[in-house]
């Protein structure tokens, strides 16, 4: 999972991006209504933390850009110190998912982003499948059989993403674009080492399937090891 955090207060931005880190999301953080813009344009996420009083512009005209876009659904949470009730409903009417207002509590923002992110209209099951392998998208663990595989964050998101596309290859830069937020570092090996820990621990517990390298191009899922697309 990987989320887009608008907010021009440093203090705030930083210990939003920081407390959603140790839950297990992806942060791209920035300040701006223009580095949200170019950041929507060069990557993907799953939700958008959206303040409104930003330093060049109101976050309600993004809103409307990004909800007048055919393509692109992306939930909003809009995060704003206007608890006017005006403003709030300014902000559901232009598109928002939810808002929550300043001083907020983290965990009320994680538990925001989860009942988001579960909705059954975003999500069609919050289950993912392929033989005998699930993956939980809610809680963010990994079952072999029924068996719990312990699932650190970056091992989470790539059990995800392969299983979304499973029987297909899902290439090895838009692994990397999901599994690390704009200001990590992605070594060369990086992507390779979370495929060899998932393998590992879907060997331990017996799993049948296997993720197969395709070289120079990225990884796929598949109960079906024989055939090649
Ligand atoms: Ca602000």
């Amino acid at each position: 999972m990987k989320a887009l955090l608008i907010e021009d207060n440093p203090e705030l931005r930083g210990m939003i991006a920081a407390h959603l880190a140790t839950r297990g999301l992806a942060v791209d953080a920035f300040a701006t209504g223009e580095e949200a813009r170019a950041a929507l344009a060069l990557s993907t996420y799953d939700i958008l933390l959206l303040d409104l009083g930003l330093p060049d512009g109101d976050g309600l005209e993004l809103i409307t850009e990004i909800t007048s876009r055919p393509n692109l659904h992306l939930p909003i949470i809009v995060i704003t110190a206007r608890d006017a009730l005006s403003s709030r409903l300014d902000g559901l009417n232009a598109g928002a998912d939810d808002y929550l207002v300043k001083p907020f509590d983290l965990l009320e923002l994680h538990a925001r982003i989860q009942a988001i992110l579960r909705r059954p209209s975003e999500r069609q099951s919050g289950i993912l499948a392929c033989g005998d392998v699930t993956f939980d998208m809610g809680e963010r663990d990994g079952f072999v059989g029924g068996r719990a595989m312990r699932l650190p964050r970056r091992e989470a998101a790539m059990m995800e993403e392969l299983l979304r596309a499973a029987g297909r290859t899902v290439i090895r830069d838009v692994l990397e674009e999901r599994l690390y937020a704009f200001n990590e570092p992605v070594t060369p090996n990086a992507i390779e080492a979370v495929v060899s820990r998932l393998r590992k621990k879907m060997e331990l517990l017996g799993s049948t399937i296997r993720i197969e390298t395709k070289r120079g191009i990225g990884y796929r899922i598949s109960d079906d090891p024989g055939v090649t697309p």
